[in-house]
This record gives structure tokens, C-alpha cells and sequence, in this order.
């Protein structure tokens, strides 16, 4: 029989203290900018960052904080807020981001099923704190991330402030060394069926992640790069870039609460912005914005696009601004990332219609990540493009059980993603739907997400949802929900006389409802349940 021997390299376990030590040491001169609540931009560089960081684990320990406990952050995306990361993280305690736009039922449960033990929270939070602060008795300290002169007119039992909590940690702080297989971050799911599970990240797999988010193939991140994660800390870790910027020495510049379109421009043409991350939504106030006020980009190059699909006119308006489209793939189950799609290297040259059939898909795995299709048998289906089946994933960033689940959530590491797509014969993703959002009209299915992708492009709209509509016939049909932009007169049939040429005629809605907005959940995606809550019978 043969036998492996043992490699002779040293074992250093991965751990997310490293990659703040290592920006710290190496890329010295790597900048942090955050943009306070007033509007104020906050600066300094990764040493600084450390620094505190360890200054703050410091104040924990001798808070009596031990490793494995959960500290839940209620916050934007500012300096405080990435020192938090790795201050908690890195001594081998667990930082639970919590979306502050959930319910504050919702919050509460979250709070006390993951035993929070203290709460660090934007000031601004401070009403929403008030609110939760007696349904969640276990929780021992709330902490305003401010200074001492800037605390809240509340008063509550255990209130003090990040500033003097942090004056009572040292700098001479070092951090431990464990294993790296231990907790470092928690985020729970959106929960929208039944209660948020808690997905618990790992020193290990978030180390990895950090290097995979990093690749040319992925976000091609490196110390010349600027980069603004729009999506929130506490959206699956602001998918993952407080993690890869150090670990790159890339500049980070964090965006606080100030998401509209003019404040996101001027914060990336201030700063010299080259790579930001967000959601559909979020690009759409940006582009109309940039569009409305015939303005430019001086410095961005792409726009990582994940969270819901892009549509294909994103990619049109990204690019007739220089801007290239990254669209990924991920889930708060997978760290997030699992597929990106981009035009390697950029290619200004393609044309359009090649360049939004590559990025419409989501594209490729990174290495790290296996996927397959299957059948309602479990049966993998081919990679042929046009086959849809539920998609599986596994790897090492992806979730083996939830918080407190006795159960691991597949079988060989499998985890069913409740999304359905195709695999084409060279490898790229495409998502065709949520499973419980895919349209079945007369036994064949609809993507919703194409019917809203077309629908997109049409000039005077601004957003537009597609819901299945329960149907006498056909068992369900596509119904389109759009808002109209300000000032346009678009009737329904100019909508529907778009799809012509761009659909099959069966995928064509039969109605178009206009609607002032959409309902968006806590991260931003449209709450289809609501819509068909809401219009469900619109055909019956
Ligand atoms: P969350 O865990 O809240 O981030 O949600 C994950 C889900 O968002 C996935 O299972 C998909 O349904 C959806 N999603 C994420 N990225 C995309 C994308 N690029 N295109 C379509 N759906 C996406």
C-alpha cells in the first residue's frame, strides 16, 4: 500500500488577524476613509486601524469577554465599524453584524438567539436600541460607536461609549494564536420564510474567501486598487472586502449611511474610486444621478453587480459611462461569493449585444467552489445551457450547518442553494430564478428575472417586477408590476409592445400594473412575496 508523508512547511493557521497585521506592516501607507453621519470624511491608514483594533480587543478581554462570544454590531460602514471586524475576530471572538433595517422583533430574536453579550451601535441607531434593549435582558453592555462627547441623550442602563471603551485597552495587545477552524463572524439570513438562521464564518473560510474575492477572475483587487463596498458591513460582510482590501493593502474607502446617488458620486470622484460593489438598487439612484447631470467618472472602472440579477441595460449604462460590469453570485450560505462574470481583460471593443450575454450570467466558479444542477431526483442535469435545474453548491467557504442546527444542511457538503439555473458547456452560471419565484405557465417555466431584465431597458421605466399571477388556464402567468420614471406618460401597451422581438410571445406578460415603488427588503432586493401577496389574483 502506499502512504503520503507529511510535507515540511510550516502550519501558521489562517486567521483574520493576519490580514489587518499584514496590511498594517506591508502596505503601511494603505488608507481607511469613512464618511461620518455629518457627512465628514474620517482618515487613516491600516497601521492605525491595527492599532485600535488591538486597543479594542484589549478593552474586551478585560471587559470579560472570552473567546467564542458573540459582540453584535448594529452599524454602517465606517472605521469603527472594520475595527470591530478584527478587533473581535481577531482575539477569537465571534462579530455578529446585524441589518439594522429588519424588524426590531426580528432584531431582538436575532440578538437573543445568537446570546449576544454586548451591542455596538451607530448613533443613530440609538431609538431602534431603546426599542430593543428590554426584549433582550442577556445582553451586558450597548455600546455608541462615538466619542465620549458625542453620546446619545438616552439614558439606559450599561450605555457608555466606543471611545471610553476603547481608552481602557492597551496597544501592547498580541493577538492569540488558535485554531483557525474558530468562529470569527456571524450573519444571519433575511429569513424570508420562518425565523433568520445564523450562518457562522470561520477564521478559516473567511481567510480563504478574502484571497478568492481577490483574483483577477474575481473582484482583481491589488494595492493600487480603491475600493468602495456600497454594500453594507453587515450584508454577508459587506461580501467580503473588508477582509480582501487589507489582505491586497488596496485603499478602502467606507461610505457610512449617505447611499443616494449624488453622495455616492461625489464620494467616488472625491476619493478616486476604481472598484465599488452594491446592489442593482443601489447602481440605479447611482446611474440616474450620474445620467440626469450629464457627469462623468473619472477614476471607476468597474461595478460589481450581485445580491439580484443585473439587468442587461445596467451593463449598457455602465459601459456608455467607461464603467465595466462585474456581475457575481452569492449567498449569505456561501461567504458570499460563488460565481463572478466579467470581461477579462476589459474589452471596450466587444460589442454590446456579446458583452451582455457573457454578463448577464453570473459566471464562472472561483476556484474553491464546486456546482451542479439537478432534477427534482437529485440527478445532475448537463451543462448544455439551456437545461434548469436547482443549483448545488460546495467548498470551503460554503455553510455545513446553521447556528445551533444539529444537522449539516446536505449530504457530501452539498448545499442546496433554492436557486434554479443552467450551466453552459464552458462553465458560466446563469440564474434563472428563486425556485419559489420561477413563473410555470402550462407545465413549461418562465424566468422572471428575464421578463424584468427586458423590461428594464424600456426608457421610461425605472424598476419593474415580475410575479406569477395565478391563471384559470395556464396555472400561472407572468405579471409585470413597474414604477414609471418622474414625468414619463407610458401606457401598458408601450410596455408590452417592447417585449416584441426581445421574448418568446409565451414569456410576454399578460398585464403590466404601474405602481409608484416596489417594496424592497432589508438588502434591497424586491419582495416578490409581498407583490404576490398583493396581485396574486390579478388574472383569476
Ligand atoms: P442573501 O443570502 O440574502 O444574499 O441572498 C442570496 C440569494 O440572492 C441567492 O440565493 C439568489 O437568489 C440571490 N442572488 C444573489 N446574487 C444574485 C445574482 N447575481 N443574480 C440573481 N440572483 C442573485
Amino acid at each position: 500500500m502506499t502512504q503520503t508523508i507529511p510535507g515540511l512547511m510550516t502550519s501558521a493557521p489562517l486567521l483574520v488577524s493576519s490580514l489587518i497585521d499584514h496590511a498594517a506592516r506591508h502596505h503601511r501607507n494603505g488608507e481607511i476613509v469613512s464618511r461620518l453621519g455629518d457627512g465628514s470624511l474620517h482618515r487613516y491608514r491600516y497601521p492605525d486601524c491595527r492599532r485600535r483594533a488591538m486597543r479594542l480587543a484589549s478593552a474586551l478581554e478585560l471587559a470579560g469577554v472570552q473567546q467564542g462570544t458573540r459582540i453584535a454590531t448594529i452599524a454602517w460602514n465606517g472605521f469603527r465599524h472594520l475595527e470591530l471586524y478584527f478587533g473581535v475576530g481577531g482575539m477569537g471572538s465571534v462579530c455578529h453584524t446585524i441589518n439594522p433595517r429588519l424588524h426590531p422583533d426580528q432584531i431582538a430574536y436575532i440578538i437573543r438567539d445568537a446570546a449576544d453579550q454586548m451591542v455596538f451601535f451607530d448613533v443613530e441607531f440609538t431609538g431602534l436600541i431603546a426599542q430593543i434593549a428590554p426584549l433582550c435582558p442577556e445582553v451586558r453592555n450597548w455600546v455608541a460607536l462615538c466619542g465620549t462627547h458625542e453620546m446619545p441623550a438616552q439614558s439606559m442602563p450599561s450605555l457608555e461609549s466606543y471611545e471610553a471603551l476603547l481608552a481602557t485597552g492597551s496597544e501592547d495587545y498580541e493577538w492569540p494564536v488558535f485554531d483557525e477552524s474558530a468562529a470569527c463572524g456571524l450573519c444571519y439570513t433575511s429569513g424570508t420564510t420562518g425565523q433568520p438562521k445564523g450562518v457562522l464564518y470561520a477564521n478559516r473560510s473567511t481567510v480563504l474567501h478574502a484571497y478568492a474575492a481577490s483574483l483577477p477572475n474575481a473582484m482583481n483587487l491589488a494595492s493600487h486598487s480603491v475600493v468602495l463596498p456600497v454594500v453594507p458591513m453587515f450584508h454577508v460582510n459587506a461580501w467580503g472586502i473588508p477582509y480582501a482590501a487589507p489582505l491586497n493593502g488596496a485603499k478602502l474607502v467606507l461610505p457610512g449611511r449617505m447611499l443616494d446617488g449624488a453622495s455616492l458620486y461625489n464620494l467616488i470622484e472625491a476619493e478616486g474610486v476604481t472598484f465599488a460593489a452594491g446592489v442593482p438598487t443601489i447602481w440605479l439612484s447611482l446611474l440616474e444621478h450620474v445620467e440626469q447631470n450629464s457627469a462623468k467618472f473619472a477614476s471607476l472602472q468597474e461595478a460589481a453587480i450581485g445580491g439580484s440579477a443585473c439587468p442587461a441595460s445596467m451593463v449598457d449604462r455602465f459601459h456608455a459611462l467607461g464603467v465595466d460590469v462585474v456581475h457575481g453570485w452569492g449567498m449569505t450560505e456561501t461567504s458570499p461569493l460563488g460565481c463572478l462574470s466579467r470581461l477579462n481583460p476589459r474589452r471596450t471593443d466587444l460589442p454590446l449585444e456579446e458583452r451582455r450575454r457573457i454578463l448577464q450570467k453570473q459566471g464562472h466558479a472561483l476556484f474553491g467552489i464546486d456546482m451542479k444542477i439537478v432534477n427534482g431526483n437529485g440527478t445532475e442535469l448537463p451543462w448544455d445551457g439551456s437545461s434548469f435545474g436547482d443549483l448545488m453548491v460546495r467548498g470551503p467557504w460554503v455553510l455545513e450547518r446553521y447556528y445551533g442546527a444539529d444537522h449539516p444542511v446536505g449530504e457530501d457538503g452539498w448545499f442546496a442553494t433554492g436557486d434554479v439555473a443552467t450551466i453552459d458547456s464552458n462553465g458560466a452560471m446563469q440564474i434563472m430564478d428563486r425556485t419559489k419565484d420561477i413563473i410555470k405557465s402550462g407545465g413549461e417555466w418562465i424566468s422572471s428575472i428575464d421578463v424584468e431584465s427586458i423590461a428594464m431597458a424600456h426608457p421610461d421605466l425605472l424598476e419593474a417586477a415580475c410575479i406569477a399571477a395565478e391563471h384559470p388556464k395556464w396555472g400561472e402567468r407572468p405579471l409585470l408590476i413597474a414604477v414609471a420614471r418622474p414625468g414619463a406618460s407610458v401606457s401598458e401597451n408601450d410596455v408590452l409592445h417592447f417585449f416584441e422581438g426581445k421574448a418568446a410571445k409565451w414569456w410576454i406578460p399578460d398585464k403590466v400594473i404601474f405602481s409608484e415603488s416596489l417594496p424592497h427588503n432589508a438588502t434591497g432586493k424586491v419582495q416578490k412575496r409581498e407583490l404576490r401577496e398583493r396581485y396574486a389574483g390579478q388574472l383569476s
